[in-house]
């Protein structure tokens, strides 16, 4: 209860911050986890796209699995498409209200409390402990975990500076015909900077989105009218939805009694924009090093560091070569992306791609590189030695962070 002296407090019952809470519970720690919406993951905005082995290592059961995906169609802009399809099932579509609330449940079964419509308005750190305060509340422990999603408000406060780089989406549920698979639409006209989608999920259902620099819900409605959904969306059967997704890291992820996970630490692929399989490698980390300070009782900032080395070794360059790619795609025109689609679609490359070992639905930055190498002679000289250039700059071996 509040007046308890917790191990831990983690704000924000999303994956991140309930599979935290769950390792840390399961683990023998005190924990209390705040959530400001009254159960966790209404409303959000997200298309709960995961890969198999994502999805497993939440350990929850597959009754939330709202769909699965072995291929996908992907558009240029005028409407060309290419189709990628493996053999094995390479993402589960899983409806995120439920799959949140059972992480939760996870982390009630091993002990941890769950304050539900209880926001943390303030977080104060000192030598003797953390102060989480709440609008009826105080809870009171050793460390806190900032688990709050894409908020900069906390870690701007507490020091640990903010990502400033974002993108922004929105998504409603629309009746769809003659689709069973996922749709892809890229254009700079319909989605600046990144795409759109229909991902069919159950009883003639999609959810249909869009990801953009800015004005995500304007071009969701573009999208809706336009010829990729002719004939196959009957109707829009929800309001539309919104949400920002950093594009890249927070400079400081620790401090004293402080550690932060999920999107409030930029832990996204920023290829996709997909955050549920970075942010529970974030949180993996983050319960190793912070079970391990409670041991030893030493919870400074020093000892707490090894977080952030720890989740920037494995996936600080995966974070680095998508946004690097993603800002490369930022400067080509609807014509060139036209044109890479033509050459994908006439040398083969995809098909080689898909094969290649180095393809992951998770790990993209060596399919990435592949990528590029393998259509930079065919593009325009002014394109292509931006792109030799983005990847000479590259420090292969180092540890780049974005
Ligand atoms: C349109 C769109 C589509 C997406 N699709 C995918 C996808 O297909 N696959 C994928 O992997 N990712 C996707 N994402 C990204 C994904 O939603 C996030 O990466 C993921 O939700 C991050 O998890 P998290 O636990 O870090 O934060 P969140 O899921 O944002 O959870 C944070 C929680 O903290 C709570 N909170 C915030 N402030 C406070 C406070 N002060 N006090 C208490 N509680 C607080 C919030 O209410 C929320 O419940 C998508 C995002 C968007 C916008």
């Amino acid at each position: 209860m509040s007046g308890d002296l917790y191990d831990v407090i983690v704000v924000g019952a999303g994956p991140a911050g309930s599979y935290t809470a769950y390792k840390l519970s399961s683990q023998g720690c005190k924990v209390a986890v705040l959530e400001q919406k009254k159960a966790p993951g209404v409303d959000i905005c997200c298309t709960g796209i995961v890969s198999p082995g994502c999805f497993d290592s939440f350990g929850v059961n597959p009754e939330v699995i709202l769909n699965k995906a072995r291929a996908a169609k992907l558009f240029s802009p005028s409407g060309k498409w290419l189709r990628l399809e493996k053999q094995e099932i390479q993402a589960y579509i899983v409806d995120r209200a439920s799959f949140d609330q059972a992480i939760a449940d996870k982390a009630m079964a091993e002990g941890a409390d769950y304050f539900l419509s209880l926001p943390a308005t303030d977080i104060i750190i000192d030598s003797d402990g953390v102060q989480v305060e709440t609008p009826r509340l105080k809870f009171k422990a050793k460390a806190v975990v900032i688990a709050a999603g894409f908020k900069p408000a906390f870690t701007r406060k507490l020091g640990l500076g903010s990502v400033d780089h974002f993108a922004m989406g929105a998504q409603t549920v629309v009746e769809i015909q003659g689709i069973d698979e996922v749709e892809i639409y890229f254009g700079q006209e319909m989605a600046p900077g990144f795409f759109g989608w229909l991902v069919p999920i159950l009883n003639g259902k999609a959810l249909a989105g869009v990801l953009a620099t800015s004005h995500a819900k304007f071009y969701l409605e573009k999208l809706l009218a336009s010829h990729f959904c002719q004939g196959k969306v009957i109707r829009q059967e929800a309001e539309v939805r919104q949400g920002a997704i950093p594009m890249g890291i927070l400079p400081r992820t620790y401090g004293d009694r402080l550690l932060v996970v999920g999107d409030a630490a930029g832990q996204v692929k920023t290829t996709t924009g997909g955050g549920i399989y970075f942010g529970n490698l974030g949180s993996k980390a983050a319960v190793e090093v912070l079970s391990e300070a409670l041991d030893t009782g030493n919870l400074g900032a020093k000892q707490l560091s090894r977080y952030q080395k720890a989740w920037k070794a494995k996936m600080g360059r995966e974070i680095y070569l998508g946004y690097l790619a993603r800002r490369l795609y930022q400067k080509l025109s609807d014509g060139q992306i036209e044109r890479i689609f033509d050459i994908v679609s006439s040398n083969g490359i995809a098909g080689t791609l898909l094969d290649s070992p180095s393809f992951s639905f998770d790990w993209q930055g060596k399919l990435i590189l592949a990528f590029m190498k393998s259509i930079w002679n065919y593009l325009p000289d002014k394109i292509s030695s931006i792109f030799r250039r983005e990847i000479d700059s590259i420090n292969i071996n180092g540890r780049q962070g974005a």
